[in-house]
């Protein structure tokens, strides 16, 4: 039997579900990966996550090919077609006449209609289309409440995930032991393209701290794997190095999460807090993290309706604020001119990296809806195009968190205070220094809110309000009046 493992957010050779699968059914088998026109082409033309796709493609191609040399296969890699794949996928497998594909699931709605209309063209060919869990440890209807229901609320979730979480579904799919099923690739089936070749332009992605592929995945994971145990004194500081960064390697699959997962729980296991009551080790805490992103995915694959409304209905009755104002208040926003300097400096590090902070997506996204008053999906929107992680599940969950309109989300009263929250979490404004340096020369105490620097502070600093850096578009105390009376509907 031939068959074909058509690769999407999965771009990894190593515990590969649907290429375990495929070698072990299959006497030849080969790998493709699609440029989908339908995501690519209302693209901007410089995009680093197609630049990161791109890069780790030549890695997983290098990693195929000597896979199959190891059992004295020349000439395999990876195939890479440029187009839409409710074509691209069935006119291959006709040409290497396949009779199965494999695939990992992909939950967003989008993915799904197009894997249904994949599904059926392969079907009229009597072509089978396998998909099988990849993404996530345990998916949609996975892990359950004891009446049967979709959990609705993270800390029972995380508890039901834990006890049901036995060594096998941390368990590798080995790929290697098989891989003398990988083909060679017809002469004439491209491999990887070259950026200018799919229509893209090089972006800053090569200056910044995220090395693509499954071995850029290596080298972030082994740099956290020494950090780890501080994870939860240290994630919450964005001037620190605390968190993992792997994020964007989890969204594209160059890494596994049971991998990660399975590591966590090792090291978990392996250094128990000292006392019932001591604070808990970073590799539990982390794991937590790796358990919220389970949870939103099966949000999202339980009420897809989320993605346009509110989780809670009754928050789809609050009045966001529109027109002109808003629409520059937005803009403001957006481009890291509100004149709160963490929030400002959260915006440019976003626009700059594609990164941005767990903490500070936080602050931000309470900033643009309750500060701002505006639309949650505003915000949902700006990093759903800016974030190089972007995971609609993780995105939607995060957003609906902040505004308070959640599955599980911060209550509607609980108001971040941007000028506290970077007291607390940027206390010497270092985070905020690199990305507004000049702010810089402003003591400690001043920077978190500089319009309440006295005239003699600014001139010492050299900063003029207004020029070198905005006053603030809205004054906090009023504005969460304002959004008290706002989100007054949602007691009605
Ligand atoms: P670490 O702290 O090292 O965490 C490890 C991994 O756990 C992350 O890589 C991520 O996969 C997962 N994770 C951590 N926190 C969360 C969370 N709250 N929800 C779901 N998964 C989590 N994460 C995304 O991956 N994509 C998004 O589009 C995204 N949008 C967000 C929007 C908002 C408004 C908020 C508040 C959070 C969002 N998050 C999103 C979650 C979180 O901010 C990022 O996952 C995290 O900052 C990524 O950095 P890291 O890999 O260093 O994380």
């Amino acid at each position: 039997a031939r068959a074909l493992v058509w690769m999407r957010r999965d771009l990894r050779t190593d515990d590969h579900a649907a290429l375990h699968h495929a070698l072990k059914a299959a006497r030849q088998v080969w790998c493709v990966f699609v440029f989908d026109r339908d995501i690519l082409d209302p693209l901007p033309r410089a995009d680093r996550r197609v630049e990161f796709i791109r890069d780790s493609l030549v890695g997983v191609d290098a990693e195929l090919r000597a896979l199959a040399v190891s059992h004295g296969v020349e000439g395999a890699g990876l195939i890479v077609l440029h187009g839409w794949p409710k074509q691209a996928i069935p006119e291959l497998a006709a040409r290497l006449q396949v009779q199965a594909v494999y695939a990992s699931h992909d939950d967003e709605p989008a993915a799904q209609a197009r894997d249904a209309q994949v599904r059926g063209r392969l079907a009229e060919a009597g072509v089978m289309l396998h998909t099988v869990k990849d993404h996530v440890v345990f998916e949609r209807s996975e892990v359950l409440t004891m009446s049967g229901g979709a959990f609705s609320v993270f800390t029972p979730y995380k508890n039901a995930w834990l006890k049901r979480c036995e060594p096998y579904f941390l368990s590798a799919w080995p790929v290697a032991k098989h891989a003398g099923a990988l083909a060679p690739k017809p002469e004439n089936e491209p491999g990887v393209p070259t950026l200018e070749d799919i229509g893209f332009q090089r972006t800053n992605l090569h200056q910044l701290r995220l090395p693509s592929g499954p071995a850029g995945a290596e080298e972030l994971l082994t740099d956290f794997l020494e950090r780890i145990d501080r994870y939860g004194e240290t994630r919450d500081f964005p001037a620190v190095k605390g968190p993992s960064y792997l994020s964007t390697h989890l969204r594209f699959g160059t890494v596994s999460v049971r991998r990660l997962a399975r590591l966590a729980m090792d090291r978990k296991q392996a250094s128990p807090p000292a006392a019932p009551d001591a604070p808990r080790g970073g590799a539990d805490v982390w794991l937590s993290e790796l358990i919220w992103r389970d949870f939103y995915h099966q949000v999202l694959h339980h009420h897809p309706r989320v993605v346009q409304q509110a989780f809670k209905p009754e928050y789809d009755r609050i009045r966001w604020e529109h027109g002109k104002h808003a629409d520059d208040l937005f803009a403001a926003w957006c481009e890291g001119r509100t004149g709160y300097p963490l929030v400002d400096a959260a915006m440019l590090q976003l626009a700059q990296t594609g990164y941005m902070h767990n903490r500070l997506r936080m602050v931000v996204a309470s900033f643009l809806t309750k500060d701002l008053g505006l639309d949650w999906r505003r915000g949902e929107a700006w990093f759903a195009l800016h974030l190089n992680d972007f995971d609609l599940a993780a995105n939607n969950g995060g957003w609906q968190w902040a505004a308070s309109s959640g599955c599980d989300a911060q209550p509607y009263f609980r108001i971040f205070n941007p000028v506290n929250q970077s007291e607390k979490f940027d206390p010497q404004g270092r985070f905020i220094k690199r990305y507004l340096p000049q702010l810089a020369a402003l003591p400690d105490k001043l920077i978190h809110a500089p319009w309440l620097a006295r005239p003699v502070d600014l001139l010492a600093a050299n900063i003029e309000l207004g020029k070198h850096y905005p006053l603030p578009v809205v004054d906090h105390a009023v504005a969460r009046e304002k959004t008290l009376a706002r989100y007054a509907v949602v007691k009605g």
